[in-house]
């Protein structure tokens, strides 16, 4: 057995959430291990819709561009009836792009090209999953955790000052804790299959059976492979046959057509769909992500989006304790996005009872660009604002152009692990700058002209206002200049004092 000395932070598992957190510490600097069970990544496609919030998420961390590249827009649905017709109609449904909302459609990519992109972009930045890689056990004390991993060469204990289960449902970490898991089984068993298949074209996603539990079956073109998804409702109880014959003869039955041979399978699974939320998102210097903080049915596609996004939330909060910012910006990780899930299972739960009427249509709910954390501590208004755009919000994209004459976006001036303070039609500057801020000036005598009006239109603000904007593209504070002391002190808050 060997001992290392300190890093900041271990992440248990190489999904979708713990490669977003991995990518997150990496490019503030910040020293962690990230260690994966398996031998070798998953390669099954299960989370599939990248939602609109994902993906400027995904352009933030520089990958957005790579997973369109590999992936596609969700294809139309082909509904088919008993006597052989079908009709056709959008399986998502989305409005045009504006400046504020860029990307207003799901993307379909496999969850594994997804997770391939992660790794390509945390090896740029220096690091790699460590694959066959366990936690076998961990202990807290007040400094830190001392966690013991099971390798290929045997056990090793090490030292970090926070670990983070991204384990996914069945977290180890969140068994280990002893926190709570409850919610219900929803009563539904499905299966998911990768497969290579003839007999179907792949412009359109095949819908039979429709509205019925016993017959449903639904076969999509998976974007940027070869490969179609099956998925269907089994019988709660009882063997499944997951081989290639197997679900040749479960498309048969179900679509009364012998010309669908299923050739050969990649990946596939049946599984107990549940909806179900962690009691605790933290506890001491242990914090869950992902699915092992809520599991739920795939209905939606919500699970990775969800997912990420938690990482997306805990990743500069940690880096910022890391250097020396108050515990309590921890705290709000579990404060804010505890009861995004808990909405977000009720979505799930309510699409999937939709399904099973056969009613399924994703809109706007499921595009997660409504997500805000108004009720944060970390939201602040002077004054109190009435309406409009409020702290907590999402902070909507915007064109722009530079005084030196190029057109640019806000999201571009957002990208990165820094803060943004805009000032609009500000006279003087709020404060000094500091490391780790970026200060913009948007109007008359500023560095950005708000040509189109499009800021204007998307935040509200009045002349002389200041909006504060998070790492992650939440509006932290907006400010009057009448009281442009409170910056000071929120920025105190977060590790950012001057
Ligand atoms: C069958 C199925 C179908 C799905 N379909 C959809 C869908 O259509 N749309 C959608 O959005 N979502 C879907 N999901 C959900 C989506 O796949 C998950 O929400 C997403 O994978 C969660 O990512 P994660 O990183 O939190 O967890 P995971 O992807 O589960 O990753 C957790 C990782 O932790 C590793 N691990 C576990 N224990 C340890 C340990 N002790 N030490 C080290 N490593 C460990 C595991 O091996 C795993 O690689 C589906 C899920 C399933 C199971």
């Amino acid at each position: 057995m060997t001992e290392n000395s300190t890093v900041d932070v271990l992440i248990s598992g190489a999904g979708a959430a713990g490669l977003t957190l991995a990518i997150e510490l990496a490019r503030r600097g910040v020293s962690f291990r990230l260690i994966e069970k398996l031998n070798d990544p998953f390669r099954g496609s299960r989370g599939k819709g990248i939602q609109p919030r994902s993906q400027e998420v995904f352009e933030d961390l520089g990958i957005l561009d790579r997973i369109v590249a590999l992936g596609g827009i969700y294809p139309r649905q082909r509904e088919y009836r008993d006597d052989g017709n079908f009709s056709e109609s959008d399986a998502v449904v989305g409005g045009e792009p504006t400046p504020a909302e860029p990307y207003h459609l799901p993307l379909m990519v496999p969850q594994f090209l997804t997770e391939g992109v992660m790794r390509e972009r945390l090896l740029e930045l220096g690091h790699r999953p460590e694959f066959a890689s366990e936690l076998i056990g961990f202990e807290q004390d007040e400094t830190g955790v001392t966690a013991r991993l099971k390798g290929i060469s045997g056990e090793e204990t090490i030292r970090v000052r926070w670990l983070v289960g991204a384990d996914g449902g069945r977290s180890f970490v969140r068994h280990a804790l002893d926190i709570g898991f409850p919610g219900k089984t929803l009563g539904v068993r499905a299966i998911v299959a990768d497969v290579i298949l003839t007999g179907l074209d792949r412009d359109v996603w095949h819908r039979f059976g429709d509205g019925d539990m016993q017959r449903q079956v639904a076969i999509c073109p998976l974007a940027g492979t070869d490969l179609f998804q099956i998925q269907g409702p089994i019988p709660l109880e009882g063997e499944v046959d997951l081989s290639a014959a197997g679900l040749t003869a479960l498309v048969k039955e179900r679509t009364g057509r012998d010309d669908i041979e299923v050739h050969s399978v990649s990946w596939a699974s049946a599984f107990h769909m549940n909806a179900r939320l962690a009691d605790r998102y933290r506890l001491g210097r242990v914090f869950l992500v992902g699915d092992a903080a809520h599991t739920h049915p795939p209905t939606g596609g919500q699970g990775l989006n969800t997912s990420v996004q938690d990482a997306y939330n805990l990743g500069w909060k940690l880096a910022a304790a890391a250097a020396g910012a108050p515990d309590a910006l921890l705290d709000s990780y579990e404060e804010e996005r505890r009861p995004v899930a808990a909405a977000m299972l009720g979505l799930a739960t309510n699409l999937l009872d939709a399904l099973k009427r056969g009613e399924m249509r994703r809109g706007r709910e499921v595009h997660q660009l409504d997500i805000g954390y108004p009720s944060s501590s970390f939201a602040v208004e002077k004054p109190e604002r009435r309406g409009g755009l409020l702290a907590g919000d999402r902070a909507p994209d915007a064109p722009l152009r530079g005084v030196g004459g190029q057109t640019t976006r806000l999201f571009e001036l957002f990208k990165g692990a820094h803060w943004t303070l805009l000032g609009y039609e500000v006279e003087q500057a709020a404060m000094p700058p500091r490391p780790g801020l970026h200060i913009h000036r948007i109007g008359r005598r500023g560095d950005v002209i708000d040509e189109g009006g499009h800021f204007h239109d998307a935040y509200g603000l009045a002349s002389g206002d200041w909006v504060l904007v998070r790492p992650d593209g939440y509006v932290g504070a907006i400010i009057a200049s009448a009281h442009a002391w409170a910056l000071e002190a929120y920025l105190a808050n977060v590790g950012l004092a001057a």
